[in-house]
């Protein structure tokens, strides 16, 4: 790849010799070719996140010419990743610049994610774009490998499916995943034991699955928690846009999860287990949680316990996740439902309030039922939050819903793109 270097920028001073110039000339011709590659990355996650739809936003983004602008849009068009659209786009003032766009032909990768209700699979394009997810119950069994075996094949069947290349399969899980070896800590949801090293199975499952021809082989595979690849998504995509420090507190199906991305980076720990906000404790006499505490955040704000604050049982046969979103629509007609949705409100303020202490976000997003208790009761969980949190009166951290539909799933596939948002020349891998 040939790219053309950045102007050297004007000193102001004189003019050097003949052989410093000479010298300059060479640094730059030997600079070219890696400075050209360095900055395919960065221009890739930048039209990725939608933050340069035009090659001069690009050029401005990047701080380069626009030679070099062009030159690596036009790399990335060759790679099949991007459309370069010359066309004037009307209307605008000035010189129209070049739109770029995600390729919708470009290759994609499997996101996955199993919950407490199933398991989920989609295709994911760069960009955010996902197509309509599938849904399936999960095996009888609940063991791990069966589990993934399950969540890997129904990736599998997309990808042989579609006629775009697939270059990666992730998994969004919602139990903790240690880093950096891959392993379900504390997985209370499914009862698989502590330390099961479910990165490497799912790779092993994604290996032996038909992933069809036009799949890398082996496909590389990746794991982490739910909640940090929604916080993750939202943060490029959704609500958390522009926010330097997200904090993404979650009740998908059953328990809580949290997550913190700062600065554009997942905040994990030392481990991968850092923002375990589940278990922080809102109310002593509350109830009790799979841990063996009473009053978690997991159990007084999550499905099950809204159910139990308005005294009600929960039909087993459909996804409980929907039905406490029926419960809190209901909450704008039915006594009932309102009174157990404020019960479920003040606690989960209580909890947003002793997270937003400790570490003074610039955003929080709700998401799963989190986001329906945000949406009944707004002013009240802004209220709660406020009350208790030390700079909510003067700081007015603001509390947003999220906004991507498929969160888990939209985050496993950021995970999934990650080496080619790295390096996006490592995509000629695949025919
Ligand atoms: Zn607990």
């Amino acid at each position: 790849m040939q790219l053309t270097p950045s102007s050297p920028r004007p000193s102001g001073s004189t003019p050097g010799t003949e052989a410093d110039r000479d010298a300059q000339r060479d640094a730059h011709r030997r600079a070219a070719p890696d400075r050209g590659r360095t900055l395919l990355g960065p221009a890739l996650s930048l039209i990725h996140t939608g933050q340069t739809p035009t090659r001069s936003a690009l050029t401005r983004a990047l701080d380069v010419t626009r030679a070099t602008a062009g030159a690596v849009t036009a790399e990335l068009e060759a790679l099949g990743l991007i459309t370069v659209d010359s066309r004037p786009a009307g209307g605008g003032r000035g010189r129209p610049s070049h739109r770029l766009a995600i390729d919708p032909e470009g290759p994609v990768v499997i996101a996955g994610q199993i919950h407490a209700d199933g398991l989920s699979v989609t295709l994911a394009g760069l960009g955010g774009l996902l197509e309509p997810p599938v849904h399936r119950p999960l095996p009888a069994a609940t063991d791990p490998v069966r589990m993934l075996r399950a969540v890997a094949e129904a990736g599998a069947e997309l990808a042989r499916n579609s006629n775009r290349r697939c270059l990666g399969a992730a998994l969004a899980l919602p139990n903790p995943v240690t880093e950096p070896d891959g392993t379900a800590l504390a997985a209370l949801h499914f009862a698989w034991p502590s330390g099961t090293p479910v990165a490497d199975l799912y790779d092993v499952e994604v290996g032996r699955a038909d992933n069809g021809p036009r799949a890398l082989d082996p496909l590389p595979t990746a794991i982490a928690n739910d909640a940090n690849l929604g916080a993750l998504a939202e943060y490029r995509h959704g609500a958390g846009r522009g926010a330097r420090h997200l904090l993404l507190v979650t009740s998908g199906h059953r328990g809580v999860g949290g997550a913190l991305v700062i600065d554009g980076r997942l905040h994990t720990g030392s481990a991968g287990l850092a923002l375990e906000v589940g278990h922080l404790t809102v109310d002593p006499q509350g109830r009790p949680c799979q841990c063996g505490n009473r009053g978690c955040l997991n159990s007084e704000t999550d499905p099950d316990a809204l159910f139990a604050a308005a005294g009600l049982t929960p039909d087993p046969d459909r996804p409980l996740l929907d039905q406490a979103r029926e419960l809190c629509r209901a909450a704008a007609t039915d006594e009932r439902a309102r009174a157990a949705v404020e019960h479920v409100i003040d606690r989960l303020g209580l909890g947003l309030a002793g997270v937003a202490n400790i570490l003074n976000p610039d955003r929080v997003v709700l998401s799963g039922l989190h986001l329906d208790l945000l949406e009944a009761a707004p002013e009240r969980l802004r209220a709660v939050v406020a009350e208790r949190c030390l700079w909510g009166r003067s700081g007015r951290v603001p509390i947003v819903g999220a906004e991507l539909a498929h969160g888990a799933l939209a985050g496993a596939a950021e995970l999934a793109w990650r080496p080619y948002l790295a390096d996006p020349q490592s995509v000629v891998a695949v025919g």
